[in-house]
C-alpha cells in the first residue's frame, strides 16, 4: 500500500442478527425471524471500524466514514461506529419490506456510487456478513470500481511495504484486531456526529433481485453421539462400523 498522509477511509457497517442469537426459520420458510430479535453490527465490520480508527490514531488516516445500507434501525449501528471513533456516517435507507431481497450486488453498486462522490482512498469491509455469509460485497465492489482488492486482511500497514496501491478495497479477517468497546462518553459524543441519509433512487441503483429464495430450511438435526471409555473402545466401534480396518 503506498505511503500517504491522511487517507480517507470508508467502512462498511452492516446491521445483522446478533451472533449470539439462535436464528429461527419463519413458519412459511420464506426467511428467518427478525422481529423482536437482537441485532448488532456485523462482527467483521466491528473489526473494520476498529482498523480505520487505529489508522486515524496513528495519523495514517485523516477521515473515517462509516456506511450502512439498511432499514432505519441501521442508524443505531452507525452510531456505534461513531462512538468507536468514526468521524461521520452515511445511511442508505432500504425499507424493511425490501430488505430481504437486498443482495451483495445491490450493496456493492450502492457503495460504488457513494465512492464516486466520497472518493475514499481505502474501503474497508468485513470479509463476510454473518447473516448471509455471502463473502461477495468487497470483491464485487473492487470489480465495479476496477480497484485492487486485498481480501481477508490480517494486517494493514500503509507504510513502505507495497502490497496494494490505493485506492483499494480491503476486507477484514478475524485476526486483524480486537475491536474496542464504545465508552459512555463516546456514545454521548456520537449522537452529535453527522449522519447523512440517502436513498437507492438518489444513487440511481436498481434493487431488482437477481436471485429468488425458494425455501429456507433448518439444518438437519445431528444425531446424538456416544462416549467411549478408551482409545481401544473407540477403535473397536470404528471397526464395527467398517470405518477402520
Ligand atoms: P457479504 O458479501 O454480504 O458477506 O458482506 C461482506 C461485507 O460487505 C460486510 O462485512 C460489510 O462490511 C459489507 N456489507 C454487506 N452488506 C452491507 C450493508 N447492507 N451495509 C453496509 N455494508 C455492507
Amino acid at each position: 500500500m503506498a505511503a500517504s498522509k491522511g487517507l480517507k477511509i470508508l467502512v462498511g457497517c452492516k446491521r445483522v442478527i446478533d451472533y449470539a442469537v439462535k436464528v429461527r426459520v419463519k413458519p412459511d420458510r420464506s426467511g428467518v425471524v427478525t422481529e423482536g430479535v437482537k441485532h448488532s453490527m456485523n462482527p467483521f465490520d466491528e473489526i473494520a471500524v476498529e482498523e480505520a480508527v487505529r489508522m486515524k490514531e496513528k495519523k495514517l488516516a485523516g477521515e473515517a466514514v462509516a456506511i450502512s445500507v439498511g432499514p432505519p434501525q441501521s442508524q443505531e449501528t452507525l452510531r456505534t461506529a461513531l462512538a468507536m471513533g468514526i468521524d461521520r456516517a452515511i445511511h442508505v435507507e432500504i425499507p424493511l419490506a425490501q430488505l430481504e431481497k437486498l443482495q451483495p450486488i445491490h450493496v456493492s453498486k450502492l457503495l460504488a456510487k457513494v465512492c464516486e462522490s466520497e472518493k475514499p482512498d481505502l474501503v474497508i469491509l468485513g470479509k463476510q456478513a454473518i447473516d448471509d455469509d455471502c463473502n461477495q460485497t468487497g470483491q464485487m465492489l473492487a470489480a465495479l470500481l476496477d480497484w485492487p482488492q486485498a481480501t481477508f486482511a490480517s494486517k494493514i500497514e500503509p507504510s513502505q511495504t507495497i502490497d496494494v496501491s490505493v485506492p483499494a478495497v480491503v476486507t477484514s479477517d478475524l485476526r486483524l484486531n480486537e475491536p474496542r468497546y464504545a465508552t459512555l462518553p463516546n456514545i454521548m459524543k456520537a449522537k452529535k456526529k453527522p449522519l447523512a441519509k440517502m436513498s437507492p433512487d438518489q444513487l440511481g441503483v436498481d434493487l431488482q433481485p437477481r436471485q429468488e429464495v425458494i425455501s429456507v430450511e433448518d439444518p438437519p438435526v445431528r444425531k446424538a453421539g456416544a462416549k467411549v471409555e478408551s482409545v481401544e473402545d473407540l477403535v473397536g466401534k470404528l471397526r464395527e462400523k467398517g470405518l477402520v480396518k
